[in-house]
């Protein structure tokens, strides 16, 4: 909750910064912690959503796992305290360097996306005369109905095994001799509203399940990957993760002994983040008027990426409304928050809230134009 007690501190501060509400990070956590004791679904959290230190000591301290795409973010997590037999490393390309380190390191589990990836991740895990775990990232091939940039599961994208190719996987794994396979991997998407999309997906594992019985490969996890969306709307909602869990418990037909995995990124760490920035200046355009905010897109990428929306709110003004478009000083037409959107009344110096930006914001921070990358303010701290 951004209160007027915070906005007075604000108002001292150099903008822009990310502002972490402590307060909202642990409540959310608390009700995953809950549903997951509830549902015995064992959680890791995807680190590329956020991973910023505090943060991830909170989540760590909170005790869940961490879901890692590279070998700098499997350094992050064990740094703020993960344990590695609770890390999973996913990835598309994992390059030689960051598989020898996650082998050293004894990681829980590969996500493998590739002949050719097990094939190198099984040399390295022989040279160190290791047997490494692994799970087979398979592409569900089913559509997310969120943005196709954030959409992964379908025949054309680049992520997971096909279906067909499965049966190939399994023949050469005999060969493989320093790899056990350990589970079954998916990720639809992310952002994903619409929860009859985690049900196909259910239907999609439980056909798949009954054909690796048939083969006779025992499979411990299964794994749902992660995409529960956030609210951008009305940031002071919670995700659904118990909407979410309870399907996932009703329709996933899991078999004695084995294990269900979510990796949930955003729905962890999305409402508690807020992008605040001040009006540089008001330009008046041909038939809008343009809000200039010292905030860019190398803060917050999301709307130039992806036409994502957030909330945007002048925390300052109590004039009467105007249409304005909200843009960034960046040089690039796509540095924009919002085009045609109602404020009060707003001039120079007024305190602009991007809401909802916890995730897949200062993580996806650049320095383009040579800008600073933005600073961060936690809520404990004003
Ligand atoms: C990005 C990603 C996640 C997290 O996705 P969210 O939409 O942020 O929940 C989980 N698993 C994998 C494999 C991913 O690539």
């Amino acid at each position: 909750m951004i209160t007027r007690d915070y906005i007075e501190k604000f108002g001292v501060l150099p903008t822009p910064f990310y502002f972490y509400d402590l307060d909202v990070l642990k409540s959310t956590l608390e009700v995953l912690k809950k549903e997951s004791v509830k549902t015995g679904f064992k959680i890791h959290y995807a680190l590329k959503a956020n991973p910023n230190p505090r943060i991830l000591g909170m989540i760590s301290s909170s005790g869940f796992g961490a879901d890692c795409v590279s070998w700098n973010e499997i350094e992050a997590a064990i740094r703020s305290g993960f344990n590695p037999s609770e890390i999973v490393f996913a990835g598309v390309g994992k390059s030689d360097h960051e598989i020898r380190s996650a082998v050293e390191s004894d990681i829980f589990c590969f996500n493998c996306e590739s002949i050719p990836e097990m094939e190198v991740i099984n040399h390295f895990a022989g040279l160190q005369n290791k047997r490494v775990r692994i799970a087979l990232r398979i592409n569900p091939l089913i559509e997310a109905h969120t943005h196709k940039y954030i959409t992964t599961g379908v025949a054309e994208s680049k992520f997971g095994i096909n279906t067909w190719d499965i049966d190939e996987v399994l023949n050469r794994l005999p060969d493989l001799k320093n790899l056990i396979l350990i589970g079954i991997h998916f990720h639809v998407g992310s952002q994903i509203t619409r929860l009859s999309v985690f049900k196909s997906l259910c239907t999609r594992i439980n056909e798949l399940q009954e054909w690796f019985a048939s083969r006779n490969a025992g499979l411990k996890v299964i794994n749902v990957g992660g995409g529960l969306a956030i609210d951008y709307e009305n940031p002071e909602n919670f995700p659904k993760f118990g909407e979410y869990f309870s399907l996932l418990k009703k329709f996933v037909d899991l078999r004695p002994g084995q294990e269900l995995h979510v990796e949930p990124g955003r729905s962890v760490v999305g409402q508690c983040g807020s992008l605040i920035s001040r009006v540089l200046y008001i330009k008046n355009g041909s038939n809008t008027r343009f809000a200039i905010l010292d905030a860019g897109m190398t803060d917050l990428i999301r709307p130039a990426l992806y036409q994502a929306h957030h909330k945007i709110q002048n925390l300052t003004s109590t004039g009467e409304l105007n249409r304005y478009d909200v843009v960034g000083p960046v040089c690039e037409s796509s540095d924009t928050f919002a085009r045609y959107i109602e404020l009060p009344e707003t001039k120079r110096g007024d305190l602009i809230a991007i809401r909802s930006a916890g995730a897949y914001g200062e993580a996806m921070a650049s320095r383009y134009n040579l800008r600073d990358l933005p600073r961060v303010v936690f809520s404990d701290e004003l």
